[in-house]
């Protein structure tokens, strides 16, 4: 059976498919977008009995400097919760090539489906390779980001995990998780198209804002806007 859900952005079908055997008896590859989305995703599978392994897969950040701050704070909250991280190659030209075209979409417009798409794909490429069964994204945790899109094309690449970390009071935990591991919140998205929504005089609580809320955040029994 499908279910249509529908966003103020877009609609998007997703499958009621039977979700693969969780926990795996193999570690989790868990794409790491950032650090306070990556913490209470980390948190919740570990308490969950999943080991997960975390894949740093972020060729959209820019610049350079950026991508590497981010990938440090990462590198933090693995030491504190000791699972590895993986580092991709950042590949930012190959990056602005498959979303080409679509410079001026919106945030959450369709350059950001090729963004997760990109990401996503270089991550089940990893699991393959690492011979991991299951790969899943912390992106899921912000609330910028559209769960259903993300479960959409996860779906497509296989052995995904549906797993929506910002269900369960997720959001609040990250903010938790970062005021205590000190963790860099940006400003921004991570591209460059995505600065622009950045005010000029924003600090780093901009972003990832303490009274967002989300899309798909909803009311159900098992999660809260914060
Ligand atoms: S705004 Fe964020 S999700 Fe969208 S394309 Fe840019 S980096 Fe990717």
């Amino acid at each position: 059976m499908n279910t249509t859900q529908t966003t103020d952005k877009a609609e998007y079908t997703v499958k009621k498919e039977p979700q693969p055997a969780y926990p795996s008896s193999s570690p989790i590859l868990l794409h790491a977008c950032c650090a306070p989305c990556a913490a209470p995703s980390v948190e919740r599978l570990l308490e969950n009995g999943q080991a997960a392994v975390l894949f740093y897969s972020n060729s959209n950040i820019y610049p350079y400097e950026e991508y590497l701050k981010r990938l440090s704070h990462v590198r933090r909250l693995a030491d504190f919760f000791t699972v590895d991280v993986i580092e991709d190659t950042w590949d930012h030209d190959a990056w602005l090539k498959a979303v080409r075209g679509l410079e001026n979409e919106p945030e959450g417009g369709k350059r950001c489906q090729v963004c997760f798409a990109f990401n996503l794909a270089r991550t089940r490429k990893k699991a393959d390779e690492l011979n991991l069964e299951l790969f899943t994204t912390t992106l899921t945790l912000s609330p910028h980001k559209n769960s259903p899109a993300i479960f959409s094309i996860g779906n497509r690449l296989g052995g995904f995990l549906k797993e929506n970390f910002k269900k369960k009071d997720g959001f609040r935990r990250s903010l938790q998780l970062s005021k205590e591991l000190n963790l860099y919140r940006q400003s921004y998205c991570g591209c460059e198209f995505s600065m622009r929504n950045t005010l000029p005089n924003s600090k780093n609580s901009g972003y990832l804002s303490d009274s967002q809320s989300s899309p798909d955040s909803g009311n159900s029994p098992d999660s809260q806007s914060v």
